[in-house]
Order: structure tokens, then C-alpha cells, then sequence
């Protein structure tokens, strides 16, 4: 199965598919992930990546479509997958429809995580994040049992810099510009399917895992 999460910065489509992937066993593909590994990395792409991803902008397509047709070719997406991140706009739609429609596949799920912007603010600006897995944390609603250590592999938590008041703005104006015309794409070819993404991250899982199995039988009639 290929399932896309979309939805604003803060809407948990990091935590959904990290728990999403475990449920469903896919793969998990972030571009933001793999963008941030380039950069801590200091690979040429990440040096590309840099500013735009410090002001709150978005990297440009080719690079990022680039990227990710190399993710997807790797042998663990062959099953599926789940994209959080991808696509962003319009052109990058149709990159991934192209990209796909070469290896004879296609989307089957597109899930929409509507998300109320005093949520989001809240989430955002209290969310930390492994430096070593990407595991993710939040201050108050998810704290690590260790200050500043990932439960998981012990590695430093830290603050996005693009998590800042003032770039958590500019991320929002950047989503709410570019959103609408990949709802009524997706709207359009009956795969776009809504939920309130407010509540509590186990209760919005269930929910996803739902339409997912719904999607999956109705594949195989
Ligand atoms: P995210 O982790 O999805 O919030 O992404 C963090 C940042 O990485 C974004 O603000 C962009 O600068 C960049 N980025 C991630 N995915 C994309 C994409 N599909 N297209 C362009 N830029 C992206």
C-alpha cells in the first residue's frame, strides 16, 4: 500500500507514520528526515538544502524530487509506503504520479490530518527531536522519561530550528498557499479522506489504521 499524509507542520504526520509504518508494516518516508540527515551530514545536497529549510521555505522541487525517486527505488519501499512531507505542491504531484506510473503503480490513500492553529503553535513549539533517530517528543504532551535523552537510543533531543515563533509562521503561510490545490487533486480521484487531527496521537491512529484497512479490502474485491 502507498498512503500520503498530508496535512500542516504540527499535525503529527511524523508521529502518525512512524506509528502508521509499525502497524502496517511499511516504510516510513520523510523528505524533511532525509533532508535533515543531508544537512547534519554537510552532504551537497544538505548544503543546498540549508538556507531555504532555515527560513521556513520550501527546498526546490527538482532537488527534493530528485531525492526522493532514489528513496523509493531502495528495496524496503518495494512493499510500500507511507510519504509524510511529500508532495508539497502541485509539480510535486505530478513528479510522484510520473515516478510512480513508471513502476506500474499508483497512490491509494491520501490522508488529509486537519489540525486547528492553536494545535499546531502548541505542538510545534514544545516538539523535540533526536539528533541520532528522529524519534519524536514533545515538552509537555509526550515527554522523554530522561531530560534531553531519546527513550529509545539515549541519543541528545533538540528544538528544530525551523520550530522558532517566527519560522513556524512562515511554514504555515507556505502550507496554506500551496494545500488547496493538492486537496481538490486528491479530492478529484476519490483518495483524499479527512480527519481531525486534534485529538490525541493514539486516538488518530486508530482512525488512519481504520481507512487503511478499509482501502486495503476494497483493493483486493
Ligand atoms: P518537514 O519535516 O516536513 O516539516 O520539512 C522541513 C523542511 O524541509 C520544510 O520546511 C522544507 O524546507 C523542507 N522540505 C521537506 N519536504 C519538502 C518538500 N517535499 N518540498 C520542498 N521542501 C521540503
Amino acid at each position: 500500500m502507498r498512503i500520503i499524509l498530508l496535512g500542516p507542520p504540527g499535525a503529527g504526520k511524523g508521529t502518525q507514520a512512524t506509528n502508521l509504518a509499525k502497524r502496517l508494516n511499511l516504510t516510513h518516508i520523510s523528505t524533511g528526515d532525509i533532508l535533515r540527515q543531508n544537512v547534519s551530514s554537510g552532504t551537497d545536497l544538505g548544503k543546498q538544502a540549508k538556507s531555504y529549510m532555515d527560513s521556513g521555505g520550501l527546498v526546490p522541487d527538482d532537488l527534493v524530487t530528485q531525492m526522493l525517486k532514489r528513496r523509493i527505488s531502495e528495496p524496503d519501499a518495494k512493499g510500500g509506503f507511507i510519504l509524510d512531507g511529500y508532495p508539497r505542491n502541485i509539480s510535486q504531484v505530478k513528479a510522484l504520479d510520473e515516478m510512480l506510473e513508471k513502476r506500474n503503480t499508483n497512490i491509494d490513500l491520501v490522508i488529509y490530518l486537519d489540525t486547528s492553529e492553536s494545535v499546531i503553535i502548541q505542538r510545534l513549539s514544545g516538539r523535540l527531536v533526536c539528533r541520532n533517530c528522529g524519534a519524536i517528543f514533545h515538552r509537555k504532551n509526550m515527554p522523554p522519561k530522561n531530560d534531553m535523552l531519546c527513550d529509545t537510543c539515549c541519543g541528545n533531543l533538540y528544538q528544530r530550528t525551523d520550530d522558532k515563533e517566527e519560522t513556524i509562521k512562515t511554514r504555515l503561510e507556505v502550507y496554506k498557499k500551496e494545500v488547496f490545490s493538492l486537496i481538490q487533486y486528491y479530492e478529484a480521484s476519490r483518495k483524499l479522506h479527512r480527519i481531525s487531527a486534534d485529538e490525541e496521537a493514539g486516538i488518530v491512529l486508530n482512525k488512519i489504521v481504520h481507512l487503511a484497512e478499509e482501502r486495503n479490502d476494497s483493493l483486493k474485491v
